[in-house]
């Protein structure tokens, strides 16, 4: 790693998405390389609660080159995960620097200086590579500053032990609300509130099923067709097994929607109070893009127009792995591969031209 020359690629954040951008950059004549600001490997998985599990079989949750191998259980484990990740970015030599928080990027005449808590590097173009992991959302509801029992986002959240004989309510009608509620569930007394009705994926689909409904979007849109979104009309939550327990248990059932904080509990819609010791807020995360202010501007949320993953208002960077907005099932092992080819070809093509590069 030399600080003071200019690279031509810099990758901020060291997680699946920055692996899969390194894995096509390999491939390249670019210099790059990669900026974590965690001191080990796998990206956001060793932060996620102990019990959460894949929604895809292995198989179908790979990075590009290389295959997770086989779990021993349906859905590969955090733990199988992190291995996974980690092994990964030593099988193909990734170049990546840990901990470097990048704290802000500038644009000087042509290239960028990337400001780190430890030093300056320069690069010709920038992948950011961030996630969502470090911007956990919460909604402004009103009075939430005068509850006084706890309050935890599920980016904290680790296993249910610490909430044993508690009344928690649990926030969100998502995967993380389903799952945390199904074992927080075991040991307490759980309310589960949800802006809208909870949909769940019939048993025999799992995130497979929104890969295939991500690609078919992608396909037709590529072609100029129609996207019949009506064939693939599925539930979002994925019936991993600790979520069907929870419904053979008769628990997953949202009350709706509360309008207010008391100072001991919330306020229903319908006027009612009730009184919880703690609220688990499993309401998604905002894109971890602070660093990006200085050369961009960015929605409250921290997401940023681009075109395929490339940003509209700074040509030479880009992002990946956030979601939707920088390709069909880019926070995905299986789908971020797609998004990182991409991208890699068109920095290298931007950066010297080359139209013969080997993906
Ligand atoms: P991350 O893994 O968050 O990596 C980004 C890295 O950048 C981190 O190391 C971060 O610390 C670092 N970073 C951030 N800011 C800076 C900075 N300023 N400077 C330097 N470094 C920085 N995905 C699947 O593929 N399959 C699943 O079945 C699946 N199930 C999920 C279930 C749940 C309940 C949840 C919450 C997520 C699930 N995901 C799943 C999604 C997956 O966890 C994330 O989408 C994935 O970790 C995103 O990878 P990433 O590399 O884009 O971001």
């Amino acid at each position: 790693m030399l600080e003071d020359k200019i690279y031509d690629v810099i990758i901020i954040g060291g997680g699946q998405s920055a692996l899969a951008c390194g894995y096509y950059l390999r491939r390249t004549n670019l210099e790059y390389v990669i900026l974590d600001n965690q001191v080990s490997c796998g990206g956001a998985w060793p932060h996620a609660w102990d019990s959460l599990t894949l929604f895809s079989p292995a198989e179908h949750s790979s990075l590009p080159g290389w295959l997770m191998p086989k779990s021993e259980h349906e859905f590969p484990t955090k733990t199988e995960v992190i291995d996974y990740v980690c092994q990964y970015e030593k099988r193909y030599k990734l170049p990546v620097e840990r901990p470097f928080q990048v704290k802000e990027v500038k644009k000087e005449a042509s290239y960028f200086t990337i400001i780190t808590d430890k030093s300056n590097f320069y690069s010709k173009t920038i992948i950011s590579a961030t996630g969502t992991f470090g911007t956990p959302f919460i909604p402004n509801v009103p009075g939430r500053e005068i509850f006084k029992g706890t309050q935890l986002h599920s980016a904290y959240y680790q296993k249910p032990e610490g909430f044993t004989d508690q009344k928690v309510l649990i926030v969100g009608e998502g995967n993380s609300g389903a799952q945390i509620l199904a074992e927080v569930s075991k040991v307490a007394d759980t309310v589960w509130t949800t802006r809208k009705t909870p949909e769940f994926l019939p048993d025999d689909v799992d995130g497979r099923v929104l890969f295939d409904q991500a690609s078919a979007k992608y396909y037709a849109e590529k072609k100029g067709e129609k996207f019949d979104a009506s064939k693939y009309n599925l539930g979002n939550i994925v019936m991993v097994p600790s979520v069907k327990e929870a419904r053979k248990r008769d628990v997953l059932h949202s009350k709706g929607q509360f309008k207010a904080f008391t100072e001991s509990g919330v306020l229903w819609v319908n006027g009612k109070e009730e009184s919880f010791d703690a609220v688990i807020w499993c309401t998604g995360f905002g894109f971890a893009t602070d660093h990006l202010k200085k050369i961009i501007s960015t929605d409250e949320r921290g997401k940023i127009k681009t075109k395929g993953t490339r940003s509209v208002e700074e040509e030479n960077l880009w992002l990946v792995g956030y979601g939707g907005w920088t390709g069909f099932a880019s926070a995905t092992l299986i789908g971020v591969g797609r998004s990182a080819r991409a991208t890699i070809k068109e920095i290298q093509t931007t950066l010297d031209g080359n139209e013969n590069y080997q993906a």
